[in-house]
């Protein structure tokens, strides 16, 4: 049987700690390659062009999308994000194993076009937990949390359409469940 890499998308309500897991699981495989998406979010503080994101205006997200230069794209909370084609499928067609972290929308549209893709759904502990955690992160203001928890709502009623569930209640033990799903482990 064929053990080559599939496409992994990672999706999961904001806050719930995908982008730490991600980091996390980077430092000690840094082979797995990560798609930068582009976006017309603001940087967070910290925040580097290329990085965590290519941010982008709305004039450059319209051209993007336009040029068919995205794989999939959504709007979350009031800004746009997607996902560049060109980088995913050239991991791919070189054998690596490509990890997407992106919103429930842009799962959906991947199990559309790419139905091999195998969709992981980050859940938080308990919701209690999952607000303390967006609130704690200190990066958004009232109003753009509120928003983000009505998407989080949203996005855990949806888990169900996922392959698999992971909990995040330690950082480092869903690291390794997901390095061991992309089989990389
Ligand atoms: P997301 O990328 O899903 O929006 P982040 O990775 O930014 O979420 O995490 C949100 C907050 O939760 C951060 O302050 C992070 O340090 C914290 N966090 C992430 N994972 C855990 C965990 N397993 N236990 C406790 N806090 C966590
Ligand atoms: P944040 O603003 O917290 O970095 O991201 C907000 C949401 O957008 C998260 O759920 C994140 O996974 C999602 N997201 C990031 N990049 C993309 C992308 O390229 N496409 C889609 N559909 N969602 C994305």
């Amino acid at each position: 049987m064929s053990e080559r890499p599939r496409l992994t998308v990672l999706s999961g309500p904001s806050g719930v700690g995908k982008s730490t897991v991600v980091a996390h699981m980077r430092k000690e495989h840094p082979e797995v390659w990560l798609s930068v998406s582009a976006t017309t979010r603001k940087p967070r503080p910290g925040e580097k062009h290329g990085v965590q994101y290519f941010f982008v205006t709305d004039e450059e997200m319209d051209k993007l999308i336009a040029n068919g230069e995205l794989l999939e794209w959504a709007e979350f909370a009031g800004n746009r994000y997607g996902t560049p084609r060109r980088a995913v499928l050239d991991r791919l067609e070189a054998g690596e194993p490509v990890l997407l972290e992106i919103d429930l929308q842009g799962a959906r549209l991947v199990r559309e076009s790419m139905p091999e893709a195998q969709l992981v759904f980050l859940a938080p502990p308990s919701w209690d937990e999952l607000v303390r955690r967006l609130t704690g992160r200190g990066t958004e203001a009232p109003e753009v949390i509120e928003r983000r928890l009505e998407a989080a709502k949203v996005e855990l009623a949806a888990e169900a359409e996922f392959d698999t569930t992971l909990v995040n209640t330690s950082v480092e033990g869903v690291a390794r469940e997901l390095l061991a799903l992309m089989k990389v482990l």
